[in-house]
């Protein structure tokens, strides 16, 4: 539940509630605000019986939050989460576009597309040192080395980083490197790498399970969360369906109804849901269009020889040609592209 304090009361009210509260035994988040200042209490509604909270001087109201997932919910945070990395902000007026190789491979290859992605408009450089591979026998990234070179791309460009993490052993050597950690689709559910993430002091891009449903996705935004980092960008990159022309089937009605349903930034994986780079940039403008507050696109120099997704990677001359075509759309949307 909310407990939305008179915006004239004093300390001392508001810690007589949080006192209460914690006797309840509720986990507290507090937020102060100009306007006024919100405690989120999370714990059994069972406790509250025969409590009234709202007989308690300072109490304006208190309000259950009926879903399960509490801190990611917009009846918790009415305003949008605006992230602040660097010197961006994900999900404000400006859309950002992260983009690069589904790998890092080489350094030749990375600073090649660093510097291609970032003449285009892109702020975030994407690369994996890490790679989850369907099959045993595939590339699987160059690991610590890899994120050396995303960290060489971004001294030489400016570019911010965003790679993925897949462990809770390597967690504490790719958080060293990275402005933004990944969590990618296969990991949504792994709960013991989410509660390992909250603890750290980085945002994190947590992308939709293949199969996994809203609610699913909130909730494991919910576990970042309630660990203590609220730092968490959605991304919706395409679910399991019986389509097997595209590689998933891209669910841009969760852009919206996320929107709607919380709070946090939401951005698109075109690249990931469609799978072929052809698709990628009708998508891509699809989403800003549909609310989105940011994309993540792969792109590669020459995607012929790329080690993993290469079908699905845009040649930097086709990235550039989007990234034009999304200014326009994200000016429709009252948006803008830096
Ligand atoms: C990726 O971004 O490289 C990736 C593996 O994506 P996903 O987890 O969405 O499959
Ligand atoms: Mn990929």
């Amino acid at each position: 539940m909310i407990i939305v304090m008179d915006h004239r009361v004093g300390d001392d009210k508001i810690e007589a509630v949080l006192v209460r509260l914690e006797r309840l035994g509720f986990q507290i988040h507090l937020s102060r605000g100009v306007e006024r200042t919100i405690i989120g209490a999370i714990g059994e509604r069972g406790h509250l019986i025969g409590v009234d909270l709202e007989v308690m001087p300072g109490v304006e109201k208190v309000v259950p939050i009926l879903q399960p997932y509490k801190l990611a919910s917009r009846t918790f945070k009415e305003e949008g989460t605006v992230i602040r990395v660097g010197n961006l902000e994900i999900g404000g007026d400006t859309i950002h576009v992260m983009a690069g190789p589904c790998a890092v491979e080489s350094r030749e290859q990375l600073l090649c597309a660093a510097q291609m992605v970032k003449d285009a408009g892109a702020t975030i450089l994407r690369g994996g040192a890490f790679k989850p591979r369907t099959s045993p026998y595939s590339f699987h990234g160059l690991e610590e080395e890899g994120l050396e070179l995303l960290a060489e791309a971004r001294e030489a460009t400016g570019l911010l980083i965003v790679t993925e993490v897949m462990d809770a052993r390597t967690l504490p050597l790719v958080a060293r490197y990275t402005d933004i950690l990944q969590i990618g689709a296969r990991n949504m559910q792994n709960f013991f790498l989410l509660r390992e993430i909250a603890k750290v002091d980085k945002p994190v891009v947590l992308k939709r399970g293949p199969s996994a449903t809203i609610e699913e996705w909130l909730m494991a935004a919910e576990y970042i969360m309630s660990g203590g980092n609220y730092n968490v960008i959605l991304c919706e990159r395409g679910i399991r369906s019986f389509e097997s022309y595209t590689r998933n089937t891209l669910d841009l009605t969760s852009v919206p109804v996320v929107k709607y349903l919380s709070h946090l930034p939401v951005i698109v994986d075109p690249s990931h849901a469609i799978g072929k780079w052809r698709f990628v940039p009708p998508m891509a403008k699809a989403a800003l269009a549909a609310g989105a507050d940011g994309l993540i696109v792969e792109v590669h120099p020459n995607p012929v020889e790329a080690l993993c997704d290469g079908p699905q990677s845009l040649m930097p001359e086709k990235f550039a040609a989007m990234m034009n075509d999304l200014r326009q759309v994200a000016a429709v949307m009252g948006r803008r592209m830096p």
